[in-house]
């Protein structure tokens, strides 16, 4: 008999199931729908990039119906909008419903606001494309506005959150907005360029050397760093810091947390701070026929600590599940996830980065490790589908 099996999300975790499952379960033996929020597959990773303008969208939005074509996927263009894992039933944004014999959930993570007032209304988030093209085209409307006007407010952006996701953002700003200055008859000088971080120092976990490296690095190029404040408010022309002071902007990307997606905290499974609790096979460990990949779920780690919510992650987990999807309805034997997990790489623009490579964590900074960053995303896009040469 078919098994009907349903991917929510077409993320590095949700793509890389839809993927695997394929090689090892024919069609006529499990249809797969995968559920998609947008027609394409979203590079996140490079998204700082689009968001300054130093990479074209088509790099970064895959269309799924291209990566899908000849695998037998039928793809659903549409919002998942509940869960109902007891009647083994998905309600999606227009109305329908998908029923499932084996679900995989694969919907990613959600900015987190932590109740600041006004962030949520005022700031911008950096979680998709199109948030990525809203942010490009804000700046050059700021920029283009400060031509005219002279107001502070337009010459000014800032980052909130000093993490890798603001700090790789900061750095193409640093390295993008002088060009967009000059096509606008604006000194760079006049422009001010900020990271808000709430912890001592930006970058909290890295090793020291590195923290030095992004700091000196970035501010060479202008950017300057408030550490040890964090943002208490905004308003539409305000950033509030915990000192009581403010910076006035039109422009804050907000870049402070993610937190797990609240159509999966909120479905009834077994979760832990809104990301699902797995077994060592990625099964949820309330409801065998749900497989979680990616942010959505959280891992530990050998440590007892969570793995951090990364995109290579998500693509292994997306593979185990791929295989054991197929182990599942075959009633074979499941393989356990054992992540491998090759470092962090971080760029600080085009020409910089620092990374930590290995178990081992050997340090690297500038050219070989922004060339390590690029050769990750090569690999990538080798591995979905050699579309590589075609999309570029
Ligand atoms: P994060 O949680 O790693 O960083 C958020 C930062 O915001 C923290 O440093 C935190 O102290 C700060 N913050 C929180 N509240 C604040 C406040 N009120 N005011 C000022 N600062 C505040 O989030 P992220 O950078 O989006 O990263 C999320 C995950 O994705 C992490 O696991 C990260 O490692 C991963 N990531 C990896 C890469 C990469 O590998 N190149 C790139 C981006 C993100």
């Amino acid at each position: 008999m078919q098994k009907k099996v349903v991917i929510l999300g077409g993320g590095y975790g949700g793509l890389l199931t839809a993927l695997t499952a394929r090689k090892y379960l024919g069609a006529n033996e499990a249809p797969i729908t995968l559920v998609n929020r947008y027609p394409s597959h979203q590079i996140i990773t490079e998204l700082h990039r689009l968001a300054a303008g130093n990479l074209a969208e088509k790099a970064v939005a895959l269309p799924l119906e291209k990566l899908l074509r000849g695998k037998d996927v039928n793809l659903n263009i549409n919002t998942v909008k509940e869960i109902i894992p007891d009647e083994h039933r998905v309600v999606l944004a227009d109305g329908t419903s998908l029923d499932y014999e084996v679900l995989v959930i694969a919907l990613g993570s959600e900015t987190a606001f932590f109740g600041i007032p006004g962030l949520q209304e005022h700031s911008f988030v950096l979680k998709s494309v199109d948030d990525a093209n809203r942010i490009r085209a804000h700046v050059e409307s700021c920029i283009q506005e400060y031509s005219k006007t002279k107001n502070k407010a337009d010459a000014t952006f800032v980052v909130g959150g000093g993490g890798l996701t603001g700090i790789e953002l900061i750095g193409e700003f640093a390295d993008e907005i002088p060009a967009l200055c000059k096509k606008y008859g604006v000194s760079f000088d006049e422009i001010s360029l900020y990271v808000v971080e709430a912890a001592p120092t930006i970058l909290p976990g890295f090793p020291e050397d590195l923290v030095e490296r992004a700091q000196t690095s970035l501010g060479a190029r202008g950017v300057k760093f408030i550490t040890g404040v964090p943002v208490t408010k905004m308003e539409a022309t305000t950033v509030e810091l915990k000192d009581g002071s403010k910076i006035e902007t039109k422009t804050m990307v907000w870049t402070g947390g993610v937190q797990g997606n609240s159509v999966v905290a909120n479905c009834g499974i077994e979760v832990n701070r809104g990301r699902a609790t797995v077994n060592e096979f990625l099964q949820s460990t309330s409801h065998e026929d749900i497989f979680v990949a990616g942010d959505s779920a959280v891992v530990m780690g050998p440590e007892g600590r969570p793995y951090p919510p990364t995109a290579q992650i998500s693509w292994q987990m997306g593979e185990a599940i791929g295989y054991n999807l197929f182990a599942y309805l075959k009633g074979g034997k499941m393989e356990e996830f054992k992540p491998v997990f090759s470092g962090t790489l971080g760029s600080l623009g085009r020409k910089d980065a620092i990374a930590t490579i290995g178990e081992n964590k050997t340090k690297l900074k500038g050219i070989p490790a922004s060339l390590m960053k690029e050769a990750s995303n090569v690999r990538y896009l080798a591995h979905i589908n050699g579309l590589f040469s075609k999309l570029y």
